[in-house]
């Protein structure tokens, strides 16, 4: 793995250089293929320090504006009804998670390229909670990297991999994606840079979801089109079936109540699925599941399910452009 990301640097150092000096084309990365790109967040001024799922206004900007004079860019509703040209480049834009800053800052820009979008939300604001865990994590990490104790377990931080299990060294990442929605609420409630991220207004635009109203707001948009990203975001194939399945119908009926629509698409949360999974979705009403290229590699048959490539925040247009149109990063 490590090789393979170190040959993977140096095939875009190189790239880079060769766009600098003209000699590669961003429009020859265009190349007649499908494919269901996953955005996050848009911040304004693209600062991947406190949330790596960010870009901002203006990359976004550049990605569309690509996309619209290269390429078709498609709804997900086209796509799965395969109304479009397969001989031709052709683009689906998805974000995921719900961030607030989708109506603001992505939805003017879909709307003024006349682009279409589908947003995956977590509705956990119906549970009371405002904020994703991974967010809370990654900010709070950010704000204050203290060591703290969360069920009689020691974590200290890393610089490069954040906070860790002082006795297995596993991050406490990985250790809350395996775990079920109350150890994450612990985590967030003992996470000794916590408090600072609601008081602090500058992470407001790294955290904030859509609230009701919004959500509703963005679903009016032509352009949008909304689909279900679990209940709490949690990694569905790592909790009990019956929970998972809960959160299904749950965060459906939510969405379902607040946009008097329905919702027949899921994005699962970090792309975690099972077959199982797959098939309780599509009996409480989803025909159209996302997952993520991670976990495609571990496939079944479900022909609803589909992957999606998620944009690299890290890496320069010619390099992204390249990713999307190969339909990997290697
Ligand atoms: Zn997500």
């Amino acid at each position: 793995m490590i090789i393979k990301k170190a040959k993977q640097h140096l095939k875009w150092k190189i790239n880079d250089a060769l766009f600098g000096l003209n000699i590669k084309k961003i429009s020859s990365t265009v190349k007649p293929t499908c494919i269901i790109l996953v955005y996050h967040g848009i911040d304004e001024i693209n600062n991947t320090k406190f949330n790596s799922r960010f870009i901002s206004e203006n990359i976004f900007e550049q990605h569309i504006k690509f996309f619209n004079e290269n390429c078709n860019v498609i709804s997900l509703n086209d796509y799965y009804n395969k109304n479009f040209d397969e001989q031709s480049p052709t683009v689906v834009i998805t974000f995921d998670d719900g961030y607030a800053n989708n109506l603001h800052r992505a939805l003017p820009l879909l709307e003024q390229y006349k682009i279409p979008a589908t947003f995956f939300i977590t509705t956990i604001r119906n549970s009371g909670s405002d904020m994703l865990w991974a967010d809370c994590l990654d900010l709070a990490s950010n704000a204050n990297q203290s060591d703290f104790y969360l069920r009689n377990e020691k974590f200290i931080y890393k610089p490069q991999k954040g906070y860790v299990s002082a006795k297995t060294n596993a991050t406490l990442k990985q250790i809350c994606k395996g775990s079920d929605y109350s150890y994450k609420v612990e985590m967030m409630k003992i996470l000794p840079g916590a408090k600072e991220i609601t008081s602090n207004k500058y992470y407001n635009e790294y955290w904030q979801l859509l609230s009701e109203n919004e959500i509703k707001l963005l679903s009016e948009s032509k352009y949008a089109n909304i689909g279900a990203h679990g209940y709490y975001h949690n990694c569905l194939d790592k909790i009990k079936i019956q929970d998972a399945e809960t959160e299904l119908i749950k965060s459906k009926l939510y969405l379902e109540n607040v946009m008097q629509k329905k919702i027949d698409s899921l994005a699962f949360p970090d792309g975690s699925y099972s077959e199982e999974l797959c098939n309780k979705a599509f009996n409480v009403g989803y025909t159209k599941l996302l997952t993520t290229e991670d976990y495609l590699s571990k496939a079944n048959e479900t022909p609803i399910l589909k992957t999606r490539l998620v944009v690299n925040t890290h890496i320069s247009l010619f390099n992204q452009m390249t990713a999307i149109f190969n339909n990997t990063y290697y």
